[in-house]
């Protein structure tokens, strides 16, 4: 398949791998965060972890929608599906993230909360329009990527005068979060996989900050093993020869100014929000939006005067250091023992996208 089996291709990797072990200076170690969960996935299922020398190592970060929600959102949901009784409609891996005291939305469906697993904020609409006597709330999460859609959405409610419709808004910033991991949190990394579907739209732009004021690489990359692998070494490359530049592996998608059409809808329906909690990170300035005024009837925060409070993760769940690439999931006793995709403890073990997840799914135990 075109731009699949391409970029899968054994030869190439094989190829890929000796560069990359030859140019690897072996007196230096090469610390590189992939972003994104996407990312994570494609190293373990692909095996790309073991084709690395010694010295080259992935730190996994926050790029997991799912993973860096925190629980007093998670607890917000439940809270409008239970109390306010709304048809809540959410993307599945949501609906087995613990929230506080270990329930989640799977549970309160058991137990008679109308809650709906959909495949896209189009299907939510579907609902509303099928269920006019009903309250319908899209659960929406996600970085740069899944933003236009909604946005999108919330202009075809309006547009059609749709009374019964809402948004509990999630949407949070990719930029905003690199800054965090590299100034209060921290980080200490060499250099970055930026994600791909996000750069998509954001483009590659917004990077530039980062490799001019940290001074360290950024190489775009798409999803497949060879992307990958490809952007390892460009960022090897950069090290070795002291630059730090934003660099495009996925020129196949990714330009520097992204989707200018998409960003345009975006700011028509969405603006900043202030003081937004990610699981791990704590309150990240700038890092979120909220829904504009002008669309304020159709903000299910607004509708259902919802508040949210902190809650602490499980006990012993290691997620938090995790998403700030300060462990990996076999640092946490209960990986594997208390904690199992079956039987979740913490968000990193439920998300598709989620490092806990990758490594459990692909057999890494060490
Ligand atoms: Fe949290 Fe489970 Fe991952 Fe441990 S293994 S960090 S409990 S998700």
């Amino acid at each position: 398949m075109k731009f699949v089996d391409e970029f899968r291709d054994q030869a190439l990797a094989m190829g890929l791998a000796a560069a990359i072990a030859r140019e690897a200076v072996p007196a230096r170690r090469y610390s590189i965060m992939e972003f994104c969960g996407g990312h994570t996935h494609a190293i373990f299922r692909y095996g790309v972890h073991d084709l690395m020398p010694e010295n080259v190592g992935f730190v996994h970060g926050p790029g997991c929608p799912v993973c860096v929600l925190p629980i007093g959102r998670i607890d917000n949901a439940l809270e409008l599906a239970e109390e306010h009784g709304v048809i809540l409609c959410s993307y599945g891996d949501m609906l087995r993230v613990p929230a506080s005291k270990r329930r989640s939305l799977l549970k309160a469906k058991a137990e008679g909360a109308d809650v709906r697993m959909v495949y896209s904020v189009d299907d939510a609409l579907r609902i509303a329009r099928g269920n006019p006597s009903r309250e319908v709330v899209f659960f929406a999460i996600g970085f740069e990527t899944t933003t236009p859609p909604t946005a999108v959405a919330l202009r075809t409610a309006k547009a059609e005068g749709l009374k019964n419709f809402s948004v509990f808004c999630n949407h949070v910033l990719t930029p905003a979060a690199l800054n965090h991991l590299l100034t209060a949190a921290g980080l200490d990394v060499d250099a970055f996989i930026g994600p791909s579907h996000v750069s998509s739209v954001i483009g590659s732009r917004p990077y530039e900050y980062f490799t001019e004021t940290f001074h360290r690489p950024v190489v775009i990359a798409g999803f497949e093993p060879l992307d990958v692998m490809q952007a390892a070494l460009m960022a090897i490359r950069q090290l070795n020869e002291g630059r730090a530049e934003v660099e495009n592996q996925y020129i196949r998608v990714v330009t520097r100014d992204g989707n200018r059409k998409a960003r345009t809808i975006v700011d028509e329906v969405f603006e900043r929000r202030e003081g937004f909690e990610w699981r791990g990170l704590g309150a990240v300035p700038d890092s979120a939006l909220r829904i504009r005024d002008s669309y304020a009837a159709f903000d299910a925060e607004k509708r259902f005067s919802i508040v949210t409070r902190s809650a602490p993760d499980a006990k012993s769940c290691e997620c938090a250091e995790i998403l700030r690439g300060a462990k990996k999931p076999v640092d946490c006793k209960l990986f594997g023992k208390g904690c199992t995709p079956d039987s979740p403890v913490g968000s990193c073990m439920v998300s598709s996208e989620g490092a806990c997840a990758a490594y459990w799914t692909y057999g890494r135990f060490r």
